[in-house]
């Protein structure tokens, strides 16, 4: 029988890697491609990274998989302490697991069990992963829910502060957002039932939107007013992608109680974590969390590569300063094309929207949108650029390049 790779896969290009390196995927049809999707905002050091490769290889002779609950090893302790020098006063804990979704199932238990409330609140147009807890949460597209339900329950959506969809001032949708946040705890959900809000700082598949800080503010004024968790989805804006370390830096002030994080936190060995309190991890019991190949050495290893690598070569600056030359560049050069409404970038996630923002979901003008991303996406891989669509309607062209990506190549 000869097998083929199931219809699911659904490629956003034709190209099939035969090695990379940097910024660069060489593909196996002999054309070398600038990969402005670093394997959706992962490989952030770049393509293999010699410091990251040479860690991996050395764990591999080491140990490769020691299942944490047994035996601990020295690559996940090194990445823990590696970790805590960017987490801020009072996280200090941290647990792992291998993906992004499985990072959020963490949290979402974290924050059930360590407050014996059964609510998470969330934003419409967040994408959070596509097990069942994080697919509840996650309304950034149908196609991640469709189909599959009964989804979990216990999930409260909230809008999302988005001014460009309503043609508002970015205060006035904060306004308009935190008074329909309220409205529904005052009238919808009660309150000393909600265990925690759930959010990322910047949308990711939901359309590389940031959420305005004084939105973030305003959930954590309400968590700590009724005793609920903040739980800030870090998994794609963490780890220096906008700029700064983690994506709510840009919130003056803000603490968090359980931070999610993944992708660029190892280069694309998969391992993902949820950080938070001592005290407040301690109130989810040992076994609820976590599974067998959790915190692998050698991600592990790749991961404490990864944050050295951030940190020598400076890419969190790096990724500011890339990041407003592209955004830069992409505003001039694109600034009379009118079938664009947006060009918008954190750091080093970047999107241009198309058409008319305002156009409904389903509508024929959210269609045309969708329509004319997927046209240049495509042909930006005839041009040898890889990028990705996303946004609830696929109306965005996104640019998440590496973190070392230089000027030049911008
Ligand atoms: N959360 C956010 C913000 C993401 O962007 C993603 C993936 O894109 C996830 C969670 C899910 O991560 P994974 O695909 O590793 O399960």
């Amino acid at each position: 029988m000869t097998a083929h790779l199931s219809p699911l896969l659904k490629q956003a290009t034709p190209v099939v890697v035969d090695h990379a390196l940097g910024s660069w995927i060489h593909g196996t049809d002999g054309r070398d491609y600038l990969d402005f999707t670093t394997g959706i905002g992962v490989t952030s050091t770049g393509h293999c990274h010699p410091d990251v490769v040479a860690a991996a290889q050395e764990q591999c002779g080491k140990i490769i998989h020691a299942q944490y609950t047994t035996v601990m090893h020295q690559p996940l302790l090194e990445l823990t302490a590696k970790l805590g020098e960017h987490l801020p006063a009072g996280i200090d804990s941290v647990f792992y697991a291998n993906s992004g979704s499985e990072a959020v199932e963490a949290a979402v238990r974290l924050a059930r069990m360590a407050t014996g409330r059964p609510n998470i609140v969330t934003v419409q147009g967040g994408f959070h992963g596509r097990t069942v807890a994080a697919a509840s949460l996650t309304t950034a597209g149908t196609r991640f829910s469709a189909g599959f339900s009964p989804l979990m329950g216990g999930v409260v959506m909230t809008p999302f502060p988005h001014a460009l969809r309503h043609g508002w001032t970015t205060d006035d949708a904060v306004d308009f957002a935190l008074a329909e946040l309220d409205y529904l705890m005052a009238t919808r959900v009660d309150a000393r039932e909600i265990a925690s809000f759930l959010i990322e700082p910047v949308l990711g598949d939901g359309g590389y939107m940031a959420t305005p800080p004084r939105y973030l503010q305003g959930l954590r004024e309400r968590a700590d007013r009724i005793g609920a968790l903040l739980v800030l989805d870090e998994v794609q804006a963490g780890i220096g992608r906008t700029g700064r370390f983690w994506g709510h830096q840009h919130t003056d002030g803000l603490v968090p109680d359980v931070i999610i994080t993944a992708k660029g936190i190892a280069s694309g060995f998969p391992i993902s974590a949820i950080a938070a309190p001592t005290e407040l991890m301690a109130k989810a019991w040992p076994g609820s969390q976590g599974g067998t190949y959790g915190g692998n050495a050698v991600a592990a290893a790749a991961g404490v590569a990864t944050l050295g690598v951030v940190e020598r070569e400076n890419l969190v600056q790096r990724a500011a300063d890339r990041g407003a030359q592209l955004l830069d560049g992409l505003r001039r050069s694109l600034a009379d094309v009118s079938e664009i409404c947006d060009i918008r970038g954190t750091g080093l996630m970047l999107g241009v929207e198309f058409g008319d923002p305002t156009a409904p979901a389903g509508s024929a003008g959210a269609l045309e949108a969708a329509r004319l991303a997927t046209a240049v996406q495509q042909a930006c891989v005839d041009e040898e650029l890889l990028t990705l669509t996303c946004g609830p309607t696929g109306s965005v062209v996104r640019l998440i390049p590496a973190l070392v990506v230089t000027s030049e190549e911008v």
